[in-house]
């Protein structure tokens, strides 16, 4: 049997298989987000746009810790870590889990407790590589993306792009003690809520609304893109 959330497992284990198999695909994907309580119940196989959206649509000042790629799916990406834009302030994805249902090879029904905590540690990020490094001297408030491209004799580029965690005034003062060789400047930032800044990182046009975040096909990157992960 193969297990498929969101279906964007780099290798394919999700859909491949030498043998005969059945899929268990992405059919159980309700969210129910209780603001009151800080948390949600999410279905693996509900996508993390529609688990970012389901949250705005109660609150605009509460987030979950995930990357910001609608369509990936929430199974495997909480149970493969999840490396996202909160993580300086917040940490994983798996951090965030405070409880999972699963069932075993068995057909046991399995919650936090029951399944024992060897394996509610494994579930969450057993399942992935790590995608990244952090920089301890910044500002636990501000990470930062270097993208660097090269190839066909064409020069290598380098894109910069940050997120910050407070207004354009701050994130300039952080900058101009930090990065100053940068030279930062207020018109090259975009203030928007947590929530606009989600479909902003995934590559959506600027000024996409977040109804964006239901679209379960990724957008296509606006520059040349090929990813090989082993
Ligand atoms: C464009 C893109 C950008 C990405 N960027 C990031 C990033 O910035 N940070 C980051 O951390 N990751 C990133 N990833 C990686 C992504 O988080 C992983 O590939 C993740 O495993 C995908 O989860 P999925 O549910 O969509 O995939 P699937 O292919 O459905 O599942 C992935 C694996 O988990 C298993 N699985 C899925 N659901 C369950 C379940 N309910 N129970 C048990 N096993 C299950 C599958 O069998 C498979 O082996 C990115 C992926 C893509 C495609």
């Amino acid at each position: 049997m193969r297990i498929r959330s969101g279906g964007h497992d780099f290798e394919g284990t999700s859909y491949k298989s030498e043998f005969l198999f059945i899929i268990l695909d992405r059919n159980l994907r309700s969210i129910s987000v209780d603001i009151e309580g800080n948390s949600a119940w999410v279905e693996s196989g509900a996508t993390i746009g529609e688990l970012h959206y389901s949250i705005a649509e109660k609150s605009c000042a509460h987030a979950f810790p995930t990357r910001n790629y609608p369509g990936v799916g929430a199974g495997g990406h909480f149970s493969g870590g999840g490396v996202g834009n909160l993580i300086k302030k917040y940490g994983l994805a798996a951090d965030n889990v405070i409880d999972a249902i699963m069932f075993n090879v068995n057909g046991r029904i399995l919650d936090w407790e029951s399944m024992g905590t060897d394996i509610f540690w494994a579930i969450r990020g057993g399942g992935g590589a790590s995608f990244g490094g952090i920089a301890h001297k910044l500002s636990a408030d501000l990470l930062i993306f270097i993208t660097v491209s090269s190839g066909n004799g064409t020069p290598t580029k380098a894109m910069f792009q940050s997120l910050f965690l407070g207004k354009a005034d701050q994130l300039l003062k952080v900058m101009e003690k930090s990065f100053p060789e940068m030279r930062l400047r207020k018109e090259d930032c975009f203030e928007m809520s947590w929530i606009e800044s989600v479909p902003h990182f995934s590559k959506y046009q600027r000024g996409e609304t977040i109804e964006a975040l239901k679209n379960r096909i990724q957008p296509v990157p606006n520059y040349p893109f090929k990813s090989k992960s082993d």
